[in-house]
């Protein structure tokens, strides 16, 4: 049963400060008669890394996209930070938030893509300002001085006036990372980022990744096939299959002594 409150649904001065980063509750989600998610319930405590692992077509990247608001839940709902992302409880039935609402939530949201999803038309010094200025509201002398910045700390200070499409896709992931960072977000989603990279490129995403995760306390869930990522990054490791958590435990546990038939097989494949 939902347990909305009123004080949960509250606005960000109201919400809880001992509120999860992300809170899962009963959410279900289905495409026309296919139910992806179902009773899904989590959370994500505020700086947590939490990863995601599991069979292709389990859910993974639904859940992410569900965050980002890029799909909604057919049934149940998410907090974030204590606050309802899409969907609330209001006399007993569940309606949906103003458009407005959801998107002050969401904008401490940022996501970084398996085909990075860059604006093609755009260079990258547009791209990455673009959301800063247009949804913050702030200056583009402000904006483009942060983004000079990220550019430099992902390695690229000199492809600002690039087309994306000019890039490597290693670096055109590097961009992204930097477009992502520059909404200054609390909780970013990596789904599959390395995926489609050559091998040798991998490496250098993977470290700037880590390197965020090591210099900040945003909170990351995160979907990789890069287990090695997945055990230097998080703190949790929850292992989906069909929709549902299977196991969930410290990537210690989870990597060298997995305890579900389900988990072993899948590592047994990927590792
Ligand atoms: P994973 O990330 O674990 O590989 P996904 O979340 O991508 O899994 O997909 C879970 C299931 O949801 C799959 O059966 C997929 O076909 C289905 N699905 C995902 N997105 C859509 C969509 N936009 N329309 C219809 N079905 C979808």
């Amino acid at each position: 049963m939902p347990t909305t409150t009123d004080s949960e649904t509250a606005p960000e001065s109201g919400a809880p400060a001992t509120a999860p980063a992300i809170r899962f509750q009963d959410v279900e989600k289905r495409f026309g008669d296919n139910v992806v998610l179902k009773d899904l319930n989590f959370e994500v405590s505020k700086g947590d890394r939490v990863t995601l692992i599991g069979p292709s077509g389990s859910g993974k990247t639904t859940i992410l996209r569900l965050v980002m608001t890029l799909e909604k839940a057919t049934g149940g709902y998410i907090h974030i930070n204590g606050e309802p992302l899409t969907h609330e409880l209001r006399g007993g039935k569940r309606v949906e938030r103003s458009e407005k609402a959801q998107k002050q939530i969401r904008k401490r949201i940022g996501m970084v893509f398996q085909q990075f999803n860059l604006f093609p038309n755009m260079t990258v010094l547009e791209n990455i300002i673009e959301a800063p200025v247009h949804v913050l509201g702030q200056s583009k002398e402000q904006a483009t001085r942060r983004a000079m910045e990220l550019l430099e700390s992902v390695g690229l200070p000199n492809k600002a006036k690039a087309h994306p499409l000019q890039l490597s896709g290693g670096q055109q992931q590097r961009v992204a990372i930097a477009r992502a960072l520059a909404m200054d977000p609390e909780i970013l989603l990596l789904d599959e980022v390395t995926s489609a990279l050559d091998p040798e490129i991998v490496g250098e995403v993977l470290a700037i990744l880590r390197r965020i995760a090591d210099t900040t306390d945003i909170t990351m869930l995160i979907v990789t096939h890069e287990m090695q990522f997945a055990r230097d990054v998080s703190n949790r490791v929850l292992m989906f299959d069909g929709g549902r958590i299977v196991e969930e435990a410290t990537p210690d546990v989870m990597f060298t002594e997995p305890k579900h038939e389900r988990t072993q097989a899948f590592l047994h494949a990927v590792l």
